[in-house]
Parts: C-alpha cells; sequence; structure tokens
C-alpha cells in the first residue's frame, strides 16, 4: 500500500471509528474483531449482561433472528438483513407504555464483507421511530374525527372545534361566528326509492359541494378572513361553522349561496336527481357558551325552514324554541290520536258543471267528494288539518295518518252506495301526501284497501301536489303503479307549486284541480279569467279533466263553468260535512233541484250569469 492511499485509509478508518453509527466487524460466527465507541454505546444497552465477545450472543436475547439470518444466509456475500429495529423496553421486559414514544429504538443491519467477516451497522432511530409514531397518531386521530363517507369532519370533530370557536377571546372588534345546520328535504323518500348507494352517493356530493362553494366564497367574497368547517353531523344532516366573519348579515348570505348550490341537479349514474335543503342559522349574539345547545338551536330553526315548506334558511330567535317544544307536544298527542281514533274524516262534494245550468240546483251532485282529515283533539276541540299535516309529514306519522283517512272514507264511500243508490258520489278524492309514497309496499297496501272494501280502483282519485307529481323518475313511477291499479290521480292545488301549464304533460295525472287563489279572483279579474281558461285548455288538449276549487260566490261559479271547467268544490255548494250530512245533503239537494227544474228550464234563455241568480 503507497503512503498516499495508507493515509487514506486511516483517515477512513478515524471517520468511520467517530461516526456516530455503530460499526462491528466479526467473523462468520459472530466473534467481535472490531467495534467502534458508538457500537460499544449501543451495544451495551441492547445487551446489558453481555460481554461484548460475540455479536450474536449479544443479540440473542433481543433479536435471536440475526443469528438464524445468518446461518440460512448462502452468498458469498451481500445484506443479511437490514434495520431491524429493537425497542429498549423489549429488552427490559416491560410492556410499552401506550402512546410511549419516547422508548429508544435501534437500528441492526448486517451485511457480509466476504467468506470470513460480516459488517454489523447499529443506529439509534428513536427521533425516527418518534417522527413516524406522530406521522401515524395525526393520520389516525384525523381518522376517528372524519366521516368516512363524506370525508368531511365528524360530529365530534364539530363539537370540538365549535366549543373552540365559542370559548375563544375575539381579536378583532366586530368579529362573530355562525353556524349553520342543514337537513337535506325529503332525503328519506330518495333513500327508501333508489337505494341506500345513491343515497350515499348524493351525500358526499352535498359534502363536496359545501366545501367547494365556501372556497369559493372565501375567494371572491367578504368572507374570505372567515374559517369555516363543514361537518356531517349524522344522517343527511351538515353543519358549516362560519368563524371570524365580520358581520353577521354574511352568514344569511353564505346561507343562500349554499341553497342555491345544493340545489342544482345532481348526476348519480345516469339519474339526474334534485334535492333541496333546509337550513338553520344560529348568530354568535344567540348563542349560548355550549356547543350542543348552539348546534340543538340551530337545528330547531332549520325544523322550522322545514315547515315553512324546505327548501330554504331560518335564522334562530328565541320564539322558535317555544314552538319546538309545541311541536314536541303534539307530535306525542297526534302518536296516541292515532292510536285512540281521534282522527275522523268529513266529505266536501265535488259538483258536476257540464250538466244542467250551473246554477246551484242544477249541478250535478254526486259527481264526486272529496275526504278531508279532523282531529277531535281531547281539550282544543277540532283541529284543522294545517295544524297536523305536515307535523305529521315530518315525525314519520303521515303513513299511517293517510293510509286510515283512505280506509274510512273507502268504507264510507262503499257504505253510500248501498244507502243512496244512484244519489250516491260516484268518485271519492282522497288527499296523498308526498311522505306517503316513499313507504314501501304504498301501492300495495292501496289495492289492499280497495280489495278489502270491495271499492272499484275506478272509483277513487288520489289527488296530488304539483311538487310531488313534478318530482324525480321515482316518484313517477310510484304514480304510474298507482294508476295501474285502475284509479286516476289529481294534480291538487294547480297554479301554487313549480310546474307550469308546459310541464302538464309530463305529469301522470287526469285531473287538474286549479287553486283557489285562481278561482276567488275568477270574477274580479280578468288575468286570472284568462288563466284559468288556458288551464282548462291545455288539460283538456291533454286529455285531462278539471276541477275548479273554492268555489265561494255564484259569480264564481258561473265563470268557472262558462270558461270550461268540468267540476267545482267549494263553501258555495257545501262545506265539509260530516258522512251523515252529506248524505242529506245529496238527498235534500236531489229532491231541490227536482222542483227547481221548471223556474229554471223557463230561465233557459238568459245569460249564464243571470242563470246562476236565479237558481241560487
Ligand atoms: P286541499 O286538498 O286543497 O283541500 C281543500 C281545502 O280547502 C279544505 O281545507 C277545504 O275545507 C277548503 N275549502 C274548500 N272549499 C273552500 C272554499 O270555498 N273556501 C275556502 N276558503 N276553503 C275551502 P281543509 O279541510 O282545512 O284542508 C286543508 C288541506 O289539508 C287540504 O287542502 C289538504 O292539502 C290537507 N289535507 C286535508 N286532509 C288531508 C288528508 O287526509 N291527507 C293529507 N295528506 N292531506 C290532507
Ligand atoms: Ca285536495
Ligand atoms: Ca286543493
Amino acid at each position: 500500500m503507497s503512503t498516499a492511499s495508507a493515509d487514506s485509509y486511516e483517515t477512513l478508518m478515524q471517520f468511520l471509528y467517530r461516526a456516530p453509527i455503530g460499526l462491528v466487524e466479526t467473523t462468520l460466527d459472530g466473534e467481535i474483531t472490531m467495534l467502534n465507541p458508538m457500537s460499544v454505546q449501543l451495544l451495551m444497552m441492547l445487551a446489558r449482561d453481555s460481554d461484548l465477545v460475540n455479536f450474536f450472543t449479544a443479540l440473542d436475547a433481543v433479536a435471536p433472528q440475526i443469528r438464524a439470518l445468518t446461518s440460512a444466509f448462502t452468498g458469498a456475500s451481500g445484506v443479511v438483513c437490514e434495520g431491524v429495529r429493537i425497542r429498549l423496553d423489549a429488552i427490559s421486559g416491560l410492556p410499552a407504555a401506550a402512546g410511549n414514544t419516547s422508548t429508544q429504538v435501534i437500528s441492526v443491519s448486517l451485511l457480509k464483507l466476504n467468506g470470513a467477516n460480516l459488517m454489523g451497522v447499529l443506529t439509534d432511530v428513536t427521533l425516527e421511530v418518534q417522527r413516524e409514531q406522530q406521522g401515524l397518531d395525526r393520520r389516525l386521530s384525523v381518522a376517528v374525527r372524519t366521516d368516512v363517507l363524506t370525508h368531511v369532519p365528524n360530529r365530534e370533530a364539530l363539537r370540538e372545534r365549535l366549543q373552540q370557536v365559542i370559548d375563544r377571546p375575539r381579536t378583532r372588534i366586530g368579529e362573530t361566528f355562525a353556524v349553520l345546520f342543514l337537513n337535506c328535504d325529503r332525503f328519506k323518500q330518495l333513500n327508501d326509492s333508489l337505494g341506500p348507494a345513491t343515497g350515499d352517493a348524493v351525500l358526499g356530493m352535498i359534502a363536496g359541494r359545501l366545501r367547494s362553494t365556501l372556497r369559493l366564497l372565501a375567494r371572491t367574497d367578504r368572507i374570505d378572513a372567515c374559517e369555516t368547517m363543514v361537518a356531517r353531523f349524522g344522517g343527511d344532516e351538515f353543519v358549516v361553522i362560519l368563524d371570524d366573519l365580520q358581520h353577521p348579515e354574511e352568514a344569511q348570505a353564505v346561507a343562500q349561496r349554499l341553497l342555491t348550490a345544493l340545489f342544482a341537479q345532481y348526476s348519480v349514474g345516469v339519474q339526474q336527481l334534485g334535492l333541496t335543503v333546509s337550513m338553520g342559522v344560529v348568530h354568535e349574539a344567540q348563542s349560548p357558551a355550549n356547543a350542543d345547545i348552539v348546534l340543538q338551536l340551530a337545528s330547531i330553526a332549520m325544523a322550522e325552514a322545514k315547515s315553512a315548506g324546505g327548501a330554504r334558511f331560518a335564522v334562530f330567535e328565541p320564539a322558535m324554541q317555544i314552538r319546538a317544544a309545541r311541536r314536541g307536544e303534539m307530535e306525542a298527542e297526534l302518536r296516541r290520536a292515532i292510536v285512540d281514533r281521534q282522527l275522523f274524516v268529513v266529505y266536501q262534494p265535488v259538483v258536476g258543471l257540464r250538466s244542467g245550468n250551473g246554477a246551484k240546483s242544477a249541478v250535478d251532485h254526486s259527481a264526486g267528494v272529496e275526504a278531508l282529515v279532523r282531529w277531535l283533539h281531547p281539550t282544543r276541540g277540532v283541529v284543522m288539518p294545517h295544524e297536523f299535516i305536515t307535523l305529521a309529514e315530518e315525525c314519520g306519522l303521515i303513513g299511517d295518518l293517510g293510509e286510515y283517512v283512505l280506509d274510512a272514507a273507502c268504507e264510507q264511500f262503499v257504505r253510500w252506495q248501498h244507502e243512496l243508490g244512484p244519489r250516491a258520489p260516484r268518485l271519492l278524492a282522497v288527499n296523498l301526501s308526498k311522505a306517503q309514497l316513499g313507504r314501501a309496499g304504498f301501492v300495495e297496501r292501496v289495492a289492499g284497501i280497495l280489495r278489502a272494501r270491495s271499492m272499484k280502483p275506478g272509483q277513487l282519485q288520489l289527488e296530488v301536489t304539483e311538487t310531488l307529481a313534478a318530482q324525480d323518475e321515482s316518484v313517477q313511477e310510484q304514480l304510474r303503479a298507482l294508476k295501474q291499479l285502475g284509479l286516476t290521480l289529481a294534480l291538487d292545488d294547480f297554479g301554487t307549486g313549480y310546474s307550469s301549464l308546459a310541464s302538464l304533460h309530463q305529469l301522470p295525472v287526469d285531473t287538474v284541480k286549479i287553486d283557489r287563489s285562481f278561482v276567488s279572483q275568477s270574477d274580479t279579474s280578468p288575468h286570472h279569467r284568462v288563466l284559468i281558461e288556458a288551464t282548462v285548455r291545455v288539460a283538456n288538449s291533454l286529455g285531462m279533466t278539471t276541477v275548479a276549487e273554492g268555489i265561494e260566490t255564484d259569480a264564481q261559479a258561473a265563470v268557472v263553468r262558462q270558461l270550461g271547467c268540468d267540476k267545482a268544490q267549494g263553501f258555495f255548494y257545501s262545506p265539509p260535512l260530516a258522512a251523515t250530512a252529506l248524505a242529506q245533503w245529496l238527498v235534500g239537494a236531489s229532491s231541490l233541484a227536482a222542483n227547481r227544474v221548471p223556474r229554471c228550464k223557463a230561465a233557459a234563455q238568459k245569460t249564464s250569469s243571470a242563470l246562476v241568480n236565479d237558481c241560487a
């Protein structure tokens, strides 16, 4: 060896000697031939009771596999093992304390240099292991705080963050926070009719839209300095925290933007789904110090938004809490009412305008009846449906309620056929709530009721609202299945919902009921007359019949008849009546008509409105 190469070898040996890694050279049997100070230090930790004569003996207690791996290694040279980690707490025999990352860990690698020598490399990897452990802990804690389905923080993470937001001292004047509580409208129906996989996909898309809309708003709007969080509260409920808002009103602006973003169609596979959301907003000023109570208040405001028809937001105010408590009581009472049979049905006549001259006594009184539910409350007396139908829909009671009404009305209808013969109503109309269609087996149960009551399907008409009839494909499918039973469908309250005359042809209905808000102005407003006339014309061209609702005066009766409505209903003819009163009305009306006929005939040459006055 030249002097120069001897020098560099010496330098290398010095370097390796002082290196912060342990190096140990051994024979193939593990007899130690060379050690640097670092390896002494590390081996002493690993093998407290060993005299450091043999490398394998020193490691046998903690890493016996190293001896075994060496025996099994048949190559002339190469890596026997690499990075075998040994925890020092394993040596003491003490179990590692949970979460204890300070335990020292040593890594051992072994290289076969040639047919006679091995080189061991020992390093202290404690810090590296700690860093790995911390990273793992972080990932784990994110995982347990993230909703698996939507990948946004879950309820636990939300509560924690909200509590921090509530507790945090405000640094800037005017800085405030708000909480938005979102609940999808009719999500259960979507889930039941299209399957949970579709429901899950939609929930994922909702979370995505919430996040992307907030990101977009942060870039373009005044909420750029605002800290936001989107979390899934559970089921179809999401919560958004808006922190560091400059003005409380900004929360409403964000709420509106989110509603709009969530309203756009959702594509799941080949399906296009529509969805709306109800939202409750709680401002810091109304917010108590406890995150759970804030969320409760926000959900109360959300329930108000929902009972106002959904697809909107409501800002929490204390009166809502009182109403919520009242609703809770009423829900319990309504449950009892269904069991205790406190519900009963009244019937409003639907008269035919095509026969006779349209005058009150000359109309066809037996054209039909509409069944309307009432609740005989033990202390409040008769409660009208507008006070409890929405509640029944929201708390899942509408299914039982609706089927009770349908069954009772069918039973009564058949009884009239026996009692009144030709004077009995020919068609029974029963209102169908949007929540009823979502119930599994609904169509079969309607068929069952018709069979059990021996009623011909053609004698039944189910009334649906525009918002229901215009819904997605699955709802339309259910409606078609109902029609296949042989019954007919009426579109209730036409003119108050979304659909227009132009989309009437898409709805699987046989009859259009023109809403009272049009009819009530038919005698005074030419505009409303034109609308009624157009509705009648379009409906007729599609083979549908029309009913004018809420006729209160003879003038209205005359106008709707003149405009071509087939049938009419309203206080002018009769208010809703109990079953026996309706039978009397039918009998009385027909005998009255019989007496009036000659007078009406005599007036046959007069104009229709004059005629109505004569015969009323
Ligand atoms: P609707 O289906 O539009 O029923 C007609 C409502 O208008 C009835 O109110 C009826 O009493 C009222 N009405 C009839 N003629 C006149 C009139 O000339 N003037 C005025 N001002 N009102 C008139 P009711 O019985 O209070 O029912 C209200 C709503 O509750 C119904 O509106 C219907 O949507 C719902 N409803 C009633 N019974 C049931 C039911 O069994 N199931 C479901 N799902 N909903 C029902
Ligand atoms: Ca109706
Ligand atoms: Ca109606």
